[in-house]
């Protein structure tokens, strides 16, 4: 199924082409770094889940095209060596996370992912929810099947997709990453240490207000 991508504000547009249960190993993340991300971004209301998480749906770069507002893409770093996380600086709606040029998912904000089915296409396409990780970080009482470490049945499904993505070489073309280069298209802001750690203190498991 193609499905329309939008930002928050609707100036950054496009598809994202074939997305079956098979794109699969949705999750909500909880981590300290998303959830840092997220207030980075001053949207944390929005982006967040009543436990701080994060609906992340991975999706092959391949298959993510914009097809208009490109200008609007921006790039953070948590720190230097940290993954490149995509968004669309006109209303800082997360886009995806990505690890590396040659990584063959980008874990797509799930909620950009408009069909005009509403929510219950969407859910169709992307399947439910599989797995609440990184739940050390979560915010309050967390719903039943809240693990720190994912199971190892979404693992080996996180591995085949990875495998089958490599060897499809759906990392690219990528709507994030220069082909030749293999930078990103727009040059990543870089969080400094103060900034990061300021920011993680609103983080879980105990969010400074
Ligand atoms: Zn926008
Ligand atoms: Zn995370």
């Amino acid at each position: 199924m193609n499905i329309p991508i939008q930002c928050d504000c609707g100036k950054l547009r496009g598809t994202a082409l074939d997305v079956d249960t098979s794109s699969g190993n949705r999750m909500i993340c909880l981590c300290d770094d998303c959830q840092t991300y997220a207030h980075f971004l001053r949207r944390s209301k929005d982006i967040l889940d009543a436990n701080g998480g994060t609906d992340i749906t991975p999706l092959r770069p391949a298959k993510i095209k914009f097809n208009s507002g490109v200008e609007h893409l921006k790039c953070a770093r948590l720190s230097p060596k940290g993954m490149f996380r995509f968004y669309a600086g006109c209303c800082n709606t997360p886009i995806a996370n990505t690890m590396a040029p040659w990584v063959p998912f980008a874990g797509t904000f799930t909620a950009i992912l408009k069909p005009t089915g509403g929510l219950p296409a969407r859910d169709a396409a992307t399947g439910p929810v599989l797995e609440r990780m990184m739940s050390d970080f979560g915010i309050g009482p967390l719903p039943p099947g809240s693990s720190n470490r994912p199971s190892l049945k979404f693992m080996l499904g996180v591995v085949q997709y990875f495998l089958s993505g490599l060897a499809k070489g759906l990392n690219k073309p990528s709507p994030f990453f220069d082909e030749d280069s293999k930078t990103p298209r727009v040059e990543p802001y870089i969080l400094s240490k103060t900034e990061r750690e300021s920011l993680r203190k609103l983080a879980g498991p105990n969010p400074a207000f």
